[in-house]
């Protein structure tokens, strides 16, 4: 499928009910003041540089949408469907809150063309989200989520880690109760302390602890593969880089890689092939074959996961050799020449889960 251009319309914590611990709109978007007159700039500046021949989208990011006044919302709306109209645009999503979708929204954003709704979840755990502060309970998302399907739009789910009282069971469960719903797609965050934000305090005074980022990638990697043995798209691992997205800015702690995603599947390769059970002596000649992109991840950043499979394999004679006849495998010659198939030993690891 062609890659889906986004005009991303920034609607910084307007209008939400809420203040999640974690949250400090403001920031994470790098958008502070709203002005309604500089959506249309943001959608022709857009437009200018797309090439015509990709599908284009709106999106309404950063905030609640549905949670804005009802006025404001249908003026963004309508703004954005004025460009689906003439063809401009192909598509409008935006994000919001479980409890604030019903059949009255839900039977506004059809008229104006929306195609996308995307809800942060963030946990299906009743503690997580009350430690998080949420405001709403485990049963507004499967509510919403199964409201937005019956309607007929393609629904994201968005998913974070580490969040205060969370655990590995929990985000695992949480991922098997996002699979249940049948997203189209999902996007997995994990949790930063951001400045000005309740967590910072938390953190401060000893309240909470973030992951490390071993911790982090660890357990995204599982919910990488939980997902994708689902065939459930993941758009998204981690969080957009942006300005003010680095420790000497907004973020204080917490598993923040400008290649997060990267370090992930670097990691579900390393998990594959361990799963594999190859029969490897110590100290053997070693080459692994793989599409460019698994052999990218194979060596992982500078070298890391090179470096842990050197270990698992008890050897340092590993070579690394790109063969882009290799889809979904990896094949490994030593002194017996081995095939190994990435999704089939991804189902055999998440079947235990
Ligand atoms: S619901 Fe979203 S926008 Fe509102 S406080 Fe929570 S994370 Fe921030």
């Amino acid at each position: 499928m062609a890659k889906i251009n986004i005009i991303p319309i920034f609607v910084p914590h307007l209008g939400c009910p809420n203040d999640c611990v974690f949250c400090n709109q403001k920031r994470i978007t790098g958008v502070s003041n709203f002005d309604i007159n500089n959506v249309l700039k943001t959608i022709e500046d857009h437009l200018s540089y797309f090439s015509p021949l990709s599908p284009r989208e709106i999106a309404f990011y950063g905030g609640s949408f549905t949670a804005i006044e009802e006025d404001l919302q249908k003026e963004l709306l309508s703004i954005a469907k004025s460009y689906k109209d003439r063809g401009l645009v192909d598509g409008i999503r935006l994000s919001t809150r479980p409890d604030c979708i019903d059949d009255h929204v839900l039977t506004y954003l059809k008229g104006y063309g929306v195609d996308t709704i995307e809800l942060g979840i963030q946990s299906t755990n009743e503690k997580v989200l009350n430690l998080s502060k949420r405001g709403h309970d485990r049963s507004s998302i499967f509510y919403a989520s199964k409201l937005i399907k019956e309607a007929g739009f393609k629904l994201g789910l968005q998913q974070m880690l580490g969040l205060p009282g969370d655990s590995q069971e929990y985000s695992i469960e949480t991922c098997k109760e996002i699979i249940g719903l049948k997203p189209d797609f999902v996007r997995i965050y994990p949790t930063l302390v951001i400045k000005n934000t309740e967590l910072e305090h938390m953190y401060l005074n000893g309240t909470y602890k973030p992951l490390t980022l071993d911790e982090a990638v660890d357990l995204a990697s599982k919910l990488i593969m939980l997902y994708e043995n689902s065939n459930i798209e993941i758009i998204r691992v981690g969080l957009q880089a942006t300005e003010n997205l680095k420790f000497d800015k907004d973020v204080v702690a917490g598993p923040l890689h400008d290649a997060f995603r990267e370090l992930c599947e670097s990691k579900k390769l390393y998990m594959v092939l361990k799963a594999a059970k190859l029969d490897i002596r110590e100290n053997e000649n070693i080459s692994l074959y793989s599409n460019a992109r698994n052999n990218a991840l194979l060596v992982g950043q500078r070298g890391s996961n090179k470096e842990n499979l050197k270990k698992l394999f008890k050897t340092d004679k590993i070579k690394f050799k790109v063969d882009n006849t290799l889809a979904d495998q990896i094949k490994i010659i030593a002194e017996k020449t081995y095939l190994v198939d990435i999704k089939e030993n991804i189902k055999k690891i998440v079947k235990g889960w």
